[in-house]
């Protein structure tokens, strides 16, 4: 089989981390600014960052409607904190913030509040033996999650923090910060 394809959207976060987590996993990486770019993926990672600019920044360059259709059209898609924001319905939408849509689920951003803003925890993720080592970083929290939609990853109390839905998963925390490749091969093997 050919070398399948990942692209990492790069208009904004940490799509650095991202393409090195991808690289030890023997996939061909891209960069993806361009709907000529996106074209050539099989999966597609949306990074963490800010949601806010990844929305705006999205519309700017013309990837907002093509990515939407992508994904509805059955892209496998990875979307991690700000990508899960950007996969979802916004419970708290910045103003003019939109979300690329793929997952069924509300998600409230900036869940944790100031005080518990980052943290790293030890997680149980569906799919992945043992245990995944997250790191949360002004992290959203899944608040509604539609029919068909299976929950993959929750923190001990419950609150649900890994979606899946199709081809696409979301998640609240940073796996690719933590050296963590378990979750990006989860993608890899919708392809
Ligand atoms: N709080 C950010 C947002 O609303 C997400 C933070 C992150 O991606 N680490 O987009």
């Amino acid at each position: 089989m050919s070398t399948k394809t990942v692209g990492v959207l790069a208009l904004q976060g940490d799509v650095r981390e991202h393409v090195q987590t991808l690289n030890k996993l023997g996939v061909e990486v891209i960069e993806v600014k361009t709907p000529s770019e996106l074209s050539k993926v099989d999966a597609l990672v949306i990074p963490g960052g800010e949601s806010t600019t990844i929305s705006k920044l999205s519309e700017i360059f013309g990837m907002f409607d093509p990515i939407r259709q992508a994904i509805a059209n059955g892209l496998p898609v990875l979307g991690t904190c700000a990508g899960l924001i950007m996969l979802g319905d916004i419970a708290d939408p910045a103003s003019g913030q939109k979300s690329f849509g793929g997952l069924d689920v509300t998600v409230v951003r900036n869940a944790f509040g100031n005080q518990n803003d980052s943290f790293e925890a030890d997680l149980s993720v569906t799919g992945i033996q043992g245990s995944v080592h997250a790191a949360f970083i002004r992290a959203p929290i899944v608040q509604r999650v539609g029919e068909g939609v299976e929950i993959i990853s929750k923190l001990a109390d419950g609150r649900i923090v890994g979606v899946k839905q199709g081809k696409a998963i979301g998640i609240s925390f940073h796996p690719e910060v933590t050296g963590e490749t378990r979750i990006h091969q989860l993608l890899i093997d919708l392809i």
